[in-house]
């Protein structure tokens, strides 16, 4: 006798060569962010996949007028997503979004393969986005069709979405930003949202850490090099604000810790690190500015305001004792930690359904920030978590992967929990 979840399983199992097949193919268009290429073939590719399995879809454009605002690193390429959505043949129900991002980060150097092929070796598929995360965008859909192929008769509706300019941040962003912006994903028409983001197949990310990226520039008096003390040097001054800064912040820093175990787990820690330095134009010149930019990260339990005014009664009170020092603080880029609870019904069920499989679910939040951002901060969906079968660490790197096995099982483990969710 066989439970239903046995034959779910089955069916998720059965489609293996489909997996694989897709995942290569979206490899292969070398969606690279920034600037974008590709967008328009990879959004033909899984628009084109949705609606042969019976979705209606729409492809999402962002209005050119809006680019330079939504992405201003486009060089004015075309910022399309894809939205299909499919009803239960038991009625209405709950409203699922499912949603992955297509981009993926510039292949960079020391591959031992070609990036964009998809060469599978091992078990294992290499390409940039196998893990970060084309094999999240095959796991959602093919989730779907395990529950369809085994036949359960769900209720509900389920969107899928691809969206592009992850991996660009920007406080807005035109994928989606951009469809929350819109109100194509919003608590009116959505219950819950599920980002298929690489977590490991035992990871659910329930957040984020925040963050503010900004630019600090210090302003001095030009002078012959032959004479310092009849300028202001802006590069000394800089460096003093950049030691000050660390010596009365980092110590605090460190100790505060996520209350949620962060992937990875180094970065528990909120942290302050100066990233670029400019200043000086020769060495015969007293540098009449200086400039560096910064990256706080925030553990949640802290705000951006408060960060905020740490960094800057540093530097006021660098001012107050040295009258020399101008500066000028920008921020361009900030995001508040992202936390929901671990008692949300989503997170809750995937935790349940991992543990019945004979996993322990560990639940995390991402050091770097992710779209989870746009969901719980613009559209104020709670009920919304992160799971994806790559491993975090494979982000970004050369010869990235993803083990098929994993990819298999989160496509398993992603369907069950749809069972036990669209009942
Ligand atoms: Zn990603």
């Amino acid at each position: 006798m066989h439970s239903m979840e046995d034959v779910i399983r089955q069916q998720a199992h059965l489609l293996r060569d489909e997996m694989t097949v897709q995942l290569q193919r979206m490899i292969r268009v070398a969606t690279v962010n920034p600037p974008g290429e590709h967008y328009e073939d990879f959004v033909a590719l899984f628009d084109t996949w949705l609606r042969e399995l019976g979705y209606e879809t729409r492809i999402v454009t962002v209005p050119e007028a809006l680019l330079p605002v939504l992405a201003p690193h486009a060089e004015g390429r075309p910022r399309p997503s894809v939205v299909g959505r499919i009803d239960g043949p038991a009625g209405p129900g709950l409203r699922l979004h499912l949603n992955g991002h297509y981009d993926v980060v510039p292949a960079g150097d020391d591959w031992t393969c070609d990036p964009f092929a998809g060469e599978i070796r091992e078990g294992r598929m290499y390409g940039r986005g196998a893990a970060d995360q084309k094999s999240g965008l095959v796991m959602q859909v093919l989730a779907v069709e395990a529950l369809r192929r085994a036949g359960v008769r769900w209720r509900g509706t389920i969107t899928q979405s691809a969206v592009p300019d992850e991996e660009t941040v920007g406080n807005r962003n035109a994928g989606m930003g951009y469809l929350v912006e819109q109100g194509i994903i919003s608590r009116n028409n959505t219950d819950a949202v599920i980002i298929t983001e690489p977590f490991g197949v035992d990871g659910i990310g329930v957040g984020h850490k925040g963050a503010i990226w900004g630019r600090l520039t210090v302003y001095g008096r030009q002078a012959h090099g032959s004479s310092p003390q009849l300028g202001i040097n802006a590069v000394e001054l800089l460096v003093e604000a950049i030691h000050r800064l660390h010596s009365e912040l980092s110590p605090q820093l460190a100790v505060r810790l996520s209350p949620v175990d962060v992937t990875p787990t180094e970065s528990s820690a909120s942290t302050l690190s100066f990233d670029t330095i400019h200043g000086g134009v020769a060495t015969n010149v007293i540098p009449a500015r200086a400039q560096a930019t910064f990256n706080r990260r925030l553990v949640p339990g802290e705000t951006v305001k408060a960060a905020r005014r740490e960094l800057t009664t540093v530097l006021e009170k660098l001012a107050q004792d040295n009258p020399q020092f101008r500066y000028e603080y920008e921020e361009f880029y900030t995001v508040e930690p992202t936390l929901v609870s671990t008692n949300e019904p989503l997170a809750h069920i995937m935790a349940d359904i991992l543990r019945r499989q004979g996993m322990t679910p560990r639940f995390l939040i991402s050091a770097g920030s992710d779209d989870q951002r746009f969901v719980v901060h613009g559209a104020r969906i709670t009920n919304a978590i992160i799971y994806g079968p790559g491993q975090t660490r494979l982000a970004h790197q050369s010869d990235e992967y993803i083990d098929l096995g994993d990819l298999l099982k989160g496509i398993e483990m992603l369907a069950l929990a749809l069972y036990h969710l669209l009942r």
